[in-house]
């Protein structure tokens, strides 16, 4: 028997790409595809760049692999002069890995180490229900989604989880338009006091939640009255920018937006645009500090990557030089319009919602109720179909309000967009949403 690939797409023949530019990839029967998705949100400055290939191609063929432990890199030095500006986190230590599951494996344990440095042995990490922050044991245990963790429950760790700020699906309704953010707080602190608060290591939570909860934007008391909290329980702030780094939302980072200042911060797709697999777990001066006067007991074969650093570098001169954050705020803005005119009024739309090039739409059965669709419906799943029949590349997620399921379609197009071309992406869309939606198998509309 020849080798086979384990697919990530059972059962389902798909196409083989062939190559790709800009916005847009080809198959090898020549179809043009409009992708929406950036793959999975990962895709910033566009497929096809020669300027990152050949950084790649340069640094490989100088040296590609030394042992983190054994040398320093100018790929990896320039690399953190140029980035570490731009990080929300103070006098900030970048740890290069290989992907977002990694980084967050790291975040976790630093904030453990920090503790254990100072004499206290903290090892509880509060997540939020719905949250996704990775599949490996570590990263799963924090994510607040029941059905990727239900096989492997005997596996996660010491974790617990507080609200997730979900305006659409609010825990606290009667606090609305005002107050919310105090009441997720208040949740925390509750948390916090039931764990024990000298046992208390971290709080993790990306800025605006990415694809598992739909690009949910908290409202602008939450964040300041979260980390209230931490900071008087002596509990670290990580910022899970896996989704959220590197232009996304509009701002270099998530935590931009309200001012956050995350003790860790973790960040992977955007940060090489997919052209190599490159993570970053980076901690403040003082964790650095701290952690490293005990000694960081951990590593990865392939973490300071020298080409995953210059692949982060060449990316990083391209989202600054062509203004691609700005240009991810501005194009975010006529998505988020366009998607509005589009789809409010439509009877299976129940929410829209986004920030820079990072948008949602939930879809439920029934408006007044919010009731979701029949899981084994798979509506996300058959409208990300139809679109893709149309030529739009979407991404779907089954996340929906506080651990049940539900159906989404996210955005993340490279930042790169043209006007034109969020047109194109709306109304592919809308078009599959209705197509799909006229024929539900339980015949309902
Ligand atoms: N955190 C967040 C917020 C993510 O969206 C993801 C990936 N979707 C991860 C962590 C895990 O990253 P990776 O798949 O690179 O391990």
């Amino acid at each position: 028997m020849t080798g086979a690939v384990f697919s990530r797409a059972a059962g389902r023949d798909l196409p083989v790409v062939a190559g790709g530019r800009g916005t847009e990839l080809f198959d090898t029967s020549g179809r043009r595809y409009l992708d929406a998705a950036g793959g999975a949100i990962v895709v910033g400055i566009g497929h096809g760049s020669a300027e990152v290939a050949d950084a790649i191609a340069t640094q490989a063929r100088e040296v590609a692999y030394v042992h983190g432990s054994a040398f320093k890199s100018t790929a990896l030095e320039g690399y953190a002069e140029m980035l570490g500006p731009l990080l929300p986190v103070d006098d900030p230590y970048i740890y290069p890995v290989s992907g977002g599951s990694e980084a967050v494996e790291t975040a976790l344990k630093l904030a453990r180490a920090y503790h254990l440095a100072r004499g206290e042995d903290r090892s509880v990490v509060i997540g939020r229900t719905g949250a996704y922050h990775g599949n490996t044991r570590g990263a799963l245990s924090v994510s607040g989604r029941d059905g990727l963790r239900a096989p492997y429950l005997p596996w996660l760790g010491t974790a617990a989880h507080t609200t997730s700020p979900y305006e659409y699906r609010c825990p606290f309704p009667d606090s609305h338009p005002y107050g919310c953010g105090a009441r997720h707080a208040q949740a925390l602190e509750q948390e916090i006091v039931a764990q024990g608060p000298h046992n208390v290591a971290a709080f993790i939570a990306e800025p605006i939640a990415g694809a598992a909860l739909g690009a949910c934007v908290p409202p602008d008391d939450y964040w300041p009255a979260m980390t209230a909290v931490c900071r008087r329980y002596g509990v670290l702030v990580i910022a899970d920018e896996v989704m959220t780094g590197f232009g996304r939302t509009g701002r270099w980072f998530g935590c931009d937006h309200w001012g956050v200042r995350p003790d860790l911060l973790v960040a992977a797709k955007g940060a090489a645009s997919g052209y190599w697999p490159l993570g970053l777990a980076v901690t403040s001066g003082e964790v650095h500090d701290t952690v490293q006067r005990a000694g960081f007991v951990h590593g990865f074969t392939y973490s300071h990557h020298a080409v995953g650093a210059a692949a982060g570098l060449a990316v990083l001169k391209i989202l600054s030089r062509d203004g691609l954050v700005d240009a991810s705020a501005r194009r975010g803005e006529q998505l988020g319009a366009e998607l509005r005119a589009e789809l409010a009024d439509h009877p299976h739309v129940g929410d829209i919602r986004g920030r820079g090039l990072l948008w949602a739409v939930e879809l439920v059965a029934d408006r007044e109720t919010k009731v979701p669709f029949a899981r084994n419906e798979r509506m996300a799943e058959r409208i990300a179909a139809a679109a893709k029949d149309r030529g739009v590349l979407l991404y779907h997620s089954t996340g929906c309000a506080n651990g049940s399921e539900g159906d989404l379609l996210v955005f993340g197009p490279p930042l790169v967009i043209s006007p034109a071309e969020v047109t194109e992406v709306v109304t592919g869309t809308a078009a599959a949403i209705r197509e799909v939606s006229r024929v539900r198998p339980s015949g309902g509309r």
